[in-house]
């Protein structure tokens, strides 16, 4: 898409740093990082939501994700990641050009995701909103 930043920096419009490229994936570093060595892996078609991509190359954004995520373990000498992907604006997506976010962790980078958990009101409840999501689940 004409106006899209992470097209233009598919294309070369727009400089990234690259870490990998292939047919299908293109992953750069992020230019404003939670933490060092924080990548974004996107499709090279444009896609807003990751529900649209395509399932080969959505399976090749996961594995190329882990992959950076085990060479980020290596190269920064870190314990573990976080993959983090937002879809729609309400879940936290400011880029309309789908990506998952490989976010490098390590127990005293003073990071924590505003993470909370609720409870259903009873069993019915979940067991009422899980009916509803099996309907509507569509491969
Ligand atoms: P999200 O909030 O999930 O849409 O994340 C968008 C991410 O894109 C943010 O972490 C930004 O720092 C990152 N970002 C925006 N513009 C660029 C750019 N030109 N190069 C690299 N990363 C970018
Ligand atoms: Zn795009």
């Amino acid at each position: 898409m004409s106006d899209c930043i992470f097209c233009k920096i598919v294309n070369g419009e727009i400089p990234s740093t690259k870490i990998y490229e292939d047919e299908l994936v293109f992953a750069f570093m992020d230019i404003s990082p939670i933490n060092p060595g924080h990548v974004l892996v996107i499709p090279k078609e444009h896609h807003v939501s990751c529900a649209s991509i395509p399932e080969e190359t959505a399976g090749r954004i996961f594995h190329i994700a882990s992959r950076v995520g085990v060479a980020c373990k290596r190269a920064l000498d870190i314990p573990g990641f976080n993959l983090h992907l937002a879809d729609g604006s309400c879940a936290g997506q400011v880029v309309m050009h789908a990506h998952l976010h490989v976010v490098p962790r390590d127990p005293e980078d003073g990071f924590r995701w505003n993470w909370r958990q609720t409870k259903y009101a009873s069993d019915a409840e979940r067991e009422s909103i899980a009916s509803g999501i099996k309907e509507k689940f569509k491969l």
